[in-house]
């Protein structure tokens, strides 16, 4: 049994009559379609979600979910542990038409038979937020960026043109 007291489901309707305070650590391979994208694996995932009531009166879920991923460095192919924070509001919906009603700083957050599902939104929002092309921050990089002046290079590129 998977240790967390974060539940997969959560009934919208109880979200919106109780206030709904999630603060704790969701264990990665609650998240196999995160972990399939993590090439070292990850830590857990610290997740806070608080409900909200927003200005037209809608439910709301402000969150925020921290995760230590393990990606390769494109620069220097080396493993390392890249931070991810992400922090949102989401505003569960019950249709894709719903969609239009968002503000623009809210995600919309597609309710499956009056239920949200916590892990499924922990885990889209965290695929979203992996780096395109990991690298390490430059100063723990193995591969050292030189400064090559604009002279130089463009002097390379006419040497290439040439050949
Ligand atoms: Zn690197």
């Amino acid at each position: 049994m998977m240790k967390t007291n974060i539940p997969e489901y959560i009934k919208f309707e109880q979200a919106k009559s109780q206030d709904l305070n999630i603060n704790g650590l969701l264990p990665i391979k609650a998240l196999p379609r995160l972990l399939d994208a993590l090439p070292h694996g990850g830590s857990d995932v610290h997740v806070e979600i608080h409900s909200d009531i927003d200005v037209n009166k809608r439910l709301v879920l402000n969150t925020q979910f921290k995760v230590s991923a393990g990606l390769d460095c494109q620069r220097c192919m080396d493993a390392y542990q890249h931070p991810i924070v992400s922090q949102l509001q989401f505003l569960p919906i019950f249709n894709e038409e719903q969609m239009e009603l968002l503000a623009p700083e809210q995600e919309p957050l597609l309710l499956e038979d009056g239920k949200i599902n916590l892990f499924k939104m922990i885990e889209d929002e965290l695929l979203l937020s992996l780096p395109i092309i990991p690298l390490h921050p430059s100063a723990d990089c193995s591969v050292k960026l030189e400064t090559i002046s604009p002279k130089a290079s463009q002097f390379d590129i006419l040497a290439t043109l040439k050949n």
